[in-house]
């Protein structure tokens, strides 16, 4: 369908971060910008409190909760296409941060293609978040060199290489894993990770519902059935998931 408005009095579509989950966890520059919205299509994992800020835009779910299946990418994309060349302006919420596992670039790449801008807005990904709100430094000075963030769901369902992740000596950041933790600790076994590594299995970060369940790399599976862990979760491995600093969790507790 062809722009019945010259592409350059387009309004940019926001591609906004929500977050992980805590509606305060979102930037003044989302804010301001969903303030500012006509069209806002809300993913899955956002938390509709956000929606506070934009009481007089239309409100699309484009989200799988309850079960259903996602609404199709493609139709997704479509959809902010029609709605922006119609003149609106569109922010698209997305979980966390529209870039980490997030496809924030390539709904940004295909607009450009079809000739509408856009913008991204950070948010806080829910890795961090989780590790943060468990008292857990993804980075700790002495113990962790760096962060490797990881999904354990791939497109053609291929397996990762975790063995060769064992290897990087880094704090390992899994998302989407739940399903997975049968390949994700044979695989750090074989790649010759320790067996009592300490995990931390992270349950709806950062909402009043947050559950963390302490295991090890050769525990995880049992501990996570005996949990009864579920999506959405994410697992921090590495010698920094023993931490529980006091601080943070007082802190956070008192927010
Ligand atoms: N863009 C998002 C990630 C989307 S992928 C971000 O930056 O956070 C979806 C996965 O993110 C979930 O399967 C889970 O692994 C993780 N996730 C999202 N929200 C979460 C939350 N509140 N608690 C724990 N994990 C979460």
């Amino acid at each position: 369908m062809l722009s019945s408005r010259p592409l350059n009095a387009l309004h940019p579509v926001a591609l906004i971060g929500a977050g992980p989950g805590d509606p305060e966890l979102i930037t003044l520059k989302a804010v301001r910008t969903l303030a500012q919205a006509d069209v806002v299509l809300i993913d899955d994992l956002v938390n509709p409190l956000i929606l506070e800020h934009c009481p007089h835009a239309r409100v699309v779910r484009v989200g799988k909760r309850g079960g259903c299946r996602s609404t199709p990418q493609a139709f997704i994309q479509r959809l902010m296409l029609r709605y922006a060349r119609q003149g609106k302006r569109v922010a698209r919420l997305k979980g966390g941060d529209p870039c980490i596992f997030g496809r924030g670039i390539e709904e940004a790449d295909w607009l450009t293609e079809h000739g509408v801008p856009s913008t991204v807005i950070n948010g806080i990904t829910a890795g961090l978040a989780g590790a943060t709100q468990c008292g857990i430094s993804l980075t700790l000075r002495g113990v962790s060199r760096g962060v490797t963030l990881v999904t354990a769901h791939t497109q053609d369902d291929s397996n990762l290489n975790w063995s060769a992740l064992a290897q990087t000596g880094t704090t390992l950041v899994v998302y989407m894993g739940v399903a997975k933790l049968a390949d994700i600790r044979l695989g750090l076994l074989a790649g010759g990770m320790r067996d009592d590594m300490p995990v931390a299995m992270i349950e709806n970060a950062t909402l009043p519902n947050q559950r963390e369940c302490r295991s090890t790399l050769a525990g995880m599976q049992q501990d996570a059935l005996d949990f009864a862990l579920q999506s959405p979760a994410v697992l921090v491995i590495g010698e920094v998931a023993a931490q529980h600093a006091q601080a943070v969790l007082a802190a956070a507790h008192s927010a």
